[in-house]
């Protein structure tokens, strides 16, 4: 069955699932506004095929998707430098937690949990102008401007207790090695970056053509480097549903609690799905069924 029609039809499936279970973020009023009854779908072939369907166009908050991106700019600045302050472990906990710090000395379980990407963003700041660096590659990937939605960055900044909590605490290990704030307000922009679906199939296209730019062909990350990545999601990208994405889905995926969830079939194509209502883990539940269908029918998988 072809792309277009196959999102045309899980979209019609799951419509009437809309808005019956699940709870959109509710942290703070920019994402507790978003109505739950929402779903987007789209998807970039290697080949510049694309498919979208439903809300595939209406942005939304792309939260954790933001720590993908991140990393790409952190492995590409330092290479193998980089794990000297990050693990590759999935944490098993929830994203925002703090447990497994103390225990491990301050380095972060992976670059997918708030704690990484707090340590990703510290490298990057350490680098150059993170914020602009960020918006730069999204807009490049995607082939349109992209920014900050400065409500939601804002209202980051002023709840985000937790995230300074993480943020003070590794630097209690020697970990981070700038100034917090200034480490926190480029995490605090990240989250609050707005894409919409297509954008961000298409931005995630260099992680299906081992590491080439969706448009230019020039190297995002080196082939390993890209591997690597997709590794990562699978293992560590839904916080702690990460098994369960495996069992169900059987690919690479990234998360937000935004409601998007980003996904990649090495070698064929990248897509997301965005709907806001979230399971307990913080994953989009209809996002997560979207994805198993798409799996299903058309059996891809890494597996
Ligand atoms: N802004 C959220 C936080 O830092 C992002 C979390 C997420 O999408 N998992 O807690």
């Amino acid at each position: 069955m072809p792309f277009q029609s196959l999102l045309d039809e899980i979209v019609a499936t799951l419509r009437p699932e809309l808005g019956r279970a699940g709870e959109v973020a509710s942290y703070i009023p920019a994402l507790a506004r978003v109505p739950a009854a929402r779903l987007g779908m789209a998807l970039r072939t290697c080949d510049g095929e694309e498919a979208f369907a439903g809300d595939s166009a209406v942005p939304f908050s792309i939260q954790s998707i933001s720590k993908l991106f991140m990393l790409t700019l952190a492995m590409r600045g330092l290479g193998e430098a980089l794990w000297e302050r990050i693990g590759r472990e999935p944490s098993g906990n929830a994203f925002n937690s703090l447990v497994q710090l103390e225990s491990e000395h301050g380095l972060p379980r992976n670059p997918f949990i708030n704690a990484g990407a707090i340590a990703v963003a510290d490298r990057l700041v350490s680098m150059f102008d993170a914020k602009a660096e960020v918006l730069a590659l999204l807009s490049s990937l995607c082939g349109e401007a992209v920014d900050f939605d400065k409500e939601v960055a804002t209202s980051e900044a002023t709840t985000g207790f937790r995230n300074v909590a993480l943020a003070n605490f590794m630097k209690s290990f020697g970990r981070i090695d700038n100034d917090v704030a200034d480490v926190l307000d480029v995490y605090f922009h990240c989250c609050a970056i707005r894409m919409n679906c297509l954008q961000l199939a298409r931005a995630a296209g260099f992680l299906c053509q081992d590491g080439r730019h969706p448009y230019t062909g020039e190297q995002v990350l080196t082939e390993r480097q890209a591997r690597r990545v997709n590794a990562l999601m699978l293992t560590c990208g839904t916080y702690d549903a990460a098994g369960e994405f495996a069992f169900r889905i059987g690919l690479p995926c990234k998360s937000g609690v935004g409601g998007g969830i980003v996904a990649v079939v090495p070698d064929r194509l990248a897509l997301c799905v965005w709907s806001p209502a979230l399971e307990p883990s913080g994953n989009s539940l209809l996002g997560i069924q979207a994805l198993e269908l798409f799996a299903t029918r058309t059996g891809l998988s890494i597996f």
